[in-house]
This record gives C-alpha cells, sequence and structure tokens, in this order.
C-alpha cells in the first residue's frame, strides 16, 4: 500500500531524512519511535505531501507522489492525517466540523454526510455530542472528533502524529482506544507515539529511528524484547 524508496530530506543544511526505505501494507499499522528530532514528523508529513523529500520515491495505492505535484487533492483525501493539536474549527458544531471537508471536498450531498458524520460520531463515542461547539468538549473528545473529521473522507490510509501527546493523561486512553478499534476494523495506520502500551498492543511494525535514519525495524516482540542495534537497545532501557 505505501512503498518509501531511498527517501532523503534536507532542510538547507540539515540532513533530517536519511535513506528511508519502508513498507506498509495493507491493513497493517506501523509506529514510529525514536527521540525528538530524529525525523518522525518529516516523514509522516512526506507521506501526504505536507512536505517533500528531496530524493527518493513514495508510492501510495500504486502511484508516486513524491515526485509529482500531480492530483495532491486526490492524495490528501486517500491519506487522512490527525495532529498533536486537533485543529477544529471553533466556530462550527462538532457535526458541522465533520461533514465540512466531505460537502466542499468530496462534493458529497448534506444529508449523506449527515448520515456518515452521525455514524462515526457514534463509532468514536461522541453521538451525544454531535451539536456541541469544540470549546465545551475535553482534550480528549475534540481528538475524537479530529479522528471523526478525518475517517469522513473516507481515507485508505491514516497518520497521526502524536495524537494524545497534548492530553491529559487520563484522556489519553480513549482516544487509543478509538484508534485500537480503527485498527481492528482493518484501516491502515502509521503512527508517531510515546504510548510504548499501544505500540505493544496494535502494532504489526515498530520503526525505530536515530537522527533522520531507520536504525531497526520489526514487530514490537523483536524492537521492545530483542532489540538488535546498540541505539535501539539504549533507546528502549530508557523508555522502560
Ligand atoms: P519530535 O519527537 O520532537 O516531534 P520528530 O522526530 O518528529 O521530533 P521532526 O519534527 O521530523 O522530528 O524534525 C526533524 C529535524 O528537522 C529536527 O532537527 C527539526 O528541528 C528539523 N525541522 C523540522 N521541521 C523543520 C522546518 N520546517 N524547517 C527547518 N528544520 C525543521
Ligand atoms: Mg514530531
Amino acid at each position: 500500500m505505501i512503498s518509501i524508496k531511498g527517501l532523503d530530506k534536507w532542510y538547507n543544511s540539515l540532513h533530517v531524512l536519511r535513506d528511508i526505505n519502508l513498507q506498509v501494507d495493507e491493513g497493517e499499522v506501523v509506529v514510529l519511535i525514536g527521540a525528538s528530532g530524529s525525523g518522525k514528523s518529516t516523514l509522516l508529513r512526506c507521506l501526504n505531501r505536507l512536505e517533500r523529500a528531496d530524493r527518493g520515491e513514495i508510492h501510495i495505492l500504486g502511484r508516486e507522489i513524491n515526485q509529482t505535484d500531480k492530483d495532491l487533492d486526490q492524495l490528501r483525501q486517500q491519506v487522512g492525517m490527525v495532529f498533536q493539536h486537533f485543529h477544529l474549527f471553533p466556530h462550527m458544531t462538532v457535526i458541522e466540523n465533520v461533514i465540512e471537508a466531505p460537502i466542499h471536498v468530496k462534493k458529497m450531498n448534506r444529508r449523506a454526510a449527515e448520515r456518515l458524520a452521525t455514524e462515526l460520531l457514534q463509532k468514536v463515542g461522541l453521538a451525544d455530542k454531535m451539536h456541541s461547539y469544540p470549546h465545551s468538549l475535553s482534550g480528549g473528545q475534540k481528538q475524537r472528533v479530529a479522528i471523526a473529521r478525518a475517517l469522513a473522507m473516507q481515507p485508505r490510509v491514516m497518520l497521526f502524529d502524536e495524537p494524545t501527546s497534548a492530553l491529559d493523561p487520563e484522556l489519553v486512553g480513549e482516544v487509543l482506544s478509538v484508534m485500537k478499534e480503527l485498527a481492528q476494523d482493518g484501516m491502515t495506520m502509521v503512527v508517531v507515539t510515546h504510548e510504548m502500551g499501544f505500540a505493544r498492543e496494535v502494532a504489526d511494525k515498530v520503526v525505530y529511528m536515530d537522527e533522520g535514519r531507520i536504525i531497526e525495524q520489526g514487530t514490537p516482540e523483536q524492537i521492545f524484547g530483542a532489540p538488535q542495534e546498540e541505539r535501539t537497545q539504549r533507546f528502549v532501557s530508557q523508555i522502560y
């Protein structure tokens, strides 16, 4: 589904992605871990072309997306993204937030969009908040709205960049459990997170990055239980 080959990126003289090669299969959950500044967000942002890598190829659903600027709108419909901060529209109710893009970008008719949004809000446990405004929601609720809003575009892949990092500890679980359900439904997901419990339980593949490079990738058992590289061992021992 996603195939990344020989990806390099610089910010001026800063070499932030170095020869990244990574495969994400349909239905797989890949978790990116690594120290601050190791390039996790940059890599994620290259996957929906919020950033462009200077060298290398990214194929998503069979289409090369790094070398061309064609069809970026279509790409962003297929690849949904959820950020640390939720970026909800403050002047719109929850359901209006969710139907906005399907109606205006996908040209879905309002009734169909509302039906879909209602379904998605039920799925993330917020059916009763449909007509509330974002300011009246908790951080965990806002993030679940953001997830429903991304899903409303019916993407084929979902990217998550530290979706729980801005939340109070007691609100982290409700967001992770929505993500876990999504994974169980078969969604292809690439997730940057510090939640190692989630990585252990939900990831098919864990990718450890350091200084712009993928140092090691494998199953959670391999990466957390028996890391091969010294840098991975050091990182893993720090988080436990
Ligand atoms: P964190 O865990 O702190 O979110 P990260 O692994 O996501 O870190 P990135 O945000 O991808 O790391 O950053 C990788 C490197 O690129 C860092 O050194 C960062 O300072 C630098 N960087 C990121 N965005 C830009 C930018 N727009 N311009 C210049 N440098 C940038
Ligand atoms: Mg980041």
